[in-house]
């Protein structure tokens, strides 16, 4: 069955590793994080996280990397080695560095990281990235009601994040969710949350074998996709990272369709 195609072993890692955010997010002095949302600038799809000042706690963030990697050598005690050279290089400096590229994706920063360091090019952008998203899950907490809705091709109101996800709820409404820092908001049922396109005839749903729960909906104005959710049925809602993580054969199987969760303007940008 599809469902098969991320291991057992690596949904378990990632459960923990959401274990541990959940964990780390209650550390956070939630007095650091002073959002100042700007109605325009919302409306103009610029992200909740950067209208907020967010005092860092460096020392915290070094606490978090180092328990994060317990958790991976648990996992795989090959990647020690790997680990420890990357803490090796692992300035004051250089975390804040880390969070202001992880936040604004700068795989090019981290892939060049990564050669000047001789480290393992997956390990620092997975640690920074991991590490951030306690700080913008606190912040979508606090700037939650002030999300009602997302602008076409912006990504996540709080995060900026793609839109990939999104869940029916009570009375069939939609709500998309973001898997990394837990916003949510409600979205038209036919409206494509890349391009803003409500064209019906241009929007449809790919369904899969066996999963009554889950549909893709993809928009041929873009090329874009979503994954639906159905938790009508659930008794215990899952978080978003989960959802995420759980469905994330709908992203092979929309990738292989040659659609895409990547917005077009920010690929192209
Ligand atoms: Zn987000
Ligand atoms: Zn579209």
């Amino acid at each position: 069955m599809m469902k098969s195609v991320v291991s057992k072993e690596y949904q378990e890692l990632q459960k923990r590793i959401v274990q541990l955010q959940e964990q780390w997010k209650q550390s956070i002095n939630p007095e650091t994080i002073r959002p100042s949302l700007d109605k325009a600038a919302m409306a103009a799809g610029m992200p909740a996280v950067s209208q907020t000042a967010i005092d860092f706690d460096i020392s915290l963030f070094l606490q978090w990397i180092a328990e994060l990697n317990q958790t991976l050598i648990a996992n795989n005690p090959d990647l020690e080695p790997k680990l420890a050279a990357v803490v090796d290089v692992l300035t004051e400096e250089t975390v804040i560095r880390w969070i202001e590229e992880a936040y604004s994706f700068n795989q090019i920063y981290f892939e060049k990281f990564a050669d000047e360091h001789g480290v393992d090019q997956w390990i620092p952008p997975f640690l920074a990235e991991t590490a951030l998203r306690p700080y913008l899950q606190l912040t979508a907490e606090k700037v939650q009601p002030a999300i009602t809705h997302g602008v076409p091709g912006a990504g996540c109101p709080v995060c900026g994040e793609p839109v990939r996800l999104a869940a029916l709820e009570e009375e069939g409404k939609k709500v998309v969710h973001c898997p990394r820092c837990l916003a949510h908001w409600h979205a038209r049922r036919l409206e494509c949350s890349h391009c803003g396109n409500t064209d019906h005839e241009k929007i449809h749903f790919l369904t899969i074998e066996g999963d009554p729960v889950s549909q893709i909906q993809v928009c041929e104005e873009c090329n874009g996709y979503i994954k639906i959710i159905d938790t009508r049925q659930y008794i215990e809602k899952p978080s978003a990272a989960l959802m995420d993580l759980n469905s994330i054969h709908l992203d092979f199987v929309a990738q292989e369709h040659g659609y895409s969760s990547m917005d077009e303007k920010k690929q192209n940008s």
